[in-house]
């Protein structure tokens, strides 16, 4: 066993603080890696204040890890010590599962999250927010060489979760995408959603983060506090995704879905949404979800990062400035995405 320093909250309402605890020992095909950077996703935040019910504490939040392999078991065969490698939302899922092999197993019950979750035999996983991890080489994803390790981080979560509607509901040429929220998530999604070619607009709360999101590849942005916005790009869009972590009305953004059109909810707000039926029926429309991806599309997405040079907006902080970021994710106020470098634990 070894022992891992980290940050941990011990319940829903006190502030993250230091603290150490043992990794496994391990097996033949565990890849130990050492963690440089963790990115701080909202969903850390909903979980550490038990926003969804049913959290596990002590809890080592984090799962947007990248890092460098420091030692591989005797049955290792795809990474060696050195090696950039990435661990996201999952380090385990049910063994021989058909899922797994449709490479769908992120939907699967015997899914095990990196953190706030148990391993077979019972013992809470522990999460990126601390130095090293022990992970099974299924659940361990390369990171391509050309893309820094502190802003590749975030694409563990935040890019995968864009990047799977994305392809899932065929964004390229030709199609009109709007992106809900210019948040950690919701900036992947406008840079992947331009690479892969389709036309991007922004709809956020105001228009603070215009220039910026131009920048990153949408060519129109909206503030949704703007009624007039609803009525300009009323059933303009092929897609929507939303990426907001808070309440909204999902109805009104139904309304500019063309026929035929989707919108996919990303985000998880912790009280349930109330939809007019009329919404979806007068167009056909349809309203879905989509959650992470599986190892094999996280590979996949890297990959497509990599080629395009995609990486996350990024605002690195040390271990002890963890609290005051969720503060400020809070308030919307984060340009785009919080890493952590763990080498101020
Ligand atoms: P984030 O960085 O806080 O971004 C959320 C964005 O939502 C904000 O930047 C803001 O965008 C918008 N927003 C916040 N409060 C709002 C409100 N009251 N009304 C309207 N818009 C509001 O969070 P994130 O890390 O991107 O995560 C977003 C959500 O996705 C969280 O609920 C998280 O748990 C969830 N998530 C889901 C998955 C999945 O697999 N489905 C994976 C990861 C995260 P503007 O400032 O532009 O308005
Ligand atoms: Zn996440």
């Amino acid at each position: 066993m070894a022992m891992a320093r980290g940050y941990a909250a011990t319940d829903a309402s006190k502030p993250l603080e230091p603290f150490t605890f043992e990794r496994r020992e391990p097996h033949a095909d565990d890849v130990v890696i050492d963690i440089k950077y963790c990115g701080i996703c909202h969903s850390d935040i909903h979980q550490v204040r038990d926003e969804w019910g049913g959290s596990i504490y002590p809890m080592v939040p984090g799962h947007e890890i990248a890092g460098v392999v420091t030692a591989v078991g005797s049955a290792v065969t795809k990474f060696k010590v050195g090696d950039h490698v990435g661990v996201g939302c999952f380090v385990d899922s049910c063994v021989g599962c058909a899922a797994r092999d449709l490479d769908l197993e992120q939907y699967m019950p015997g899914l095990v999250p990196t953190y706030n979750g148990r391993e077979a035999d019972g013992t809470p996983t522990m999460g990126g927010y601390s130095d090293q991890i022990v992970v099974k080489e299924g659940y361990v994803l390369s990171i391509p060489e050309n893309l820094p390790l502190d802003a590749a981080a975030p694409l563990l979560c935040a890019g995968i979760t864009l990047y799977s509607p994305l392809k899932h509901w065929k964004a390229g040429p030709g199609k009109k995408v709007a992106i809900v929220g210019m948040g950690g998530l919701g900036h992947m999604g406008v840079k992947i959603a331009a690479a892969m070619g389709a036309e991007v607009t922004v709809l956020s709360q105001s228009l603070s983060k215009k220039e910026d999101g131009l920048k990153l590849g949408a060519t129109h942005y909206y503030a949704t506090k703007d009624a007039e916005t609803f009525k300009t790009l009323a059933a303009q869009f092929d897609l929507i995704i939303s990426t907001v972590s808070a309440d909204m009305d999902l109805n009104a953004f139904l309304g500019l879905l063309k026929v035929d059109g989707a919108m996919v909810l990303v985000g998880l707000p912790e009280k349930p949404a109330s939809i007019h039926a009329f919404g979806l029926v007068g167009g056909r429309r349809s309203l879905s979800g989509s959650m992470i991806g599986s190892i094999k599309e996280t590979q996949e997405m890297l990959d497509f990062c990599g080629e395009h040079n995609i990486a996350s907006e990024i605002e690195i902080i040390r271990a002890d400035q963890i609290n005051e970021a969720y503060e400020r994710v809070l308030k919307s106020d984060v340009r785009y995405r919080f890493v952590i470098d763990m080498a101020t634990l």
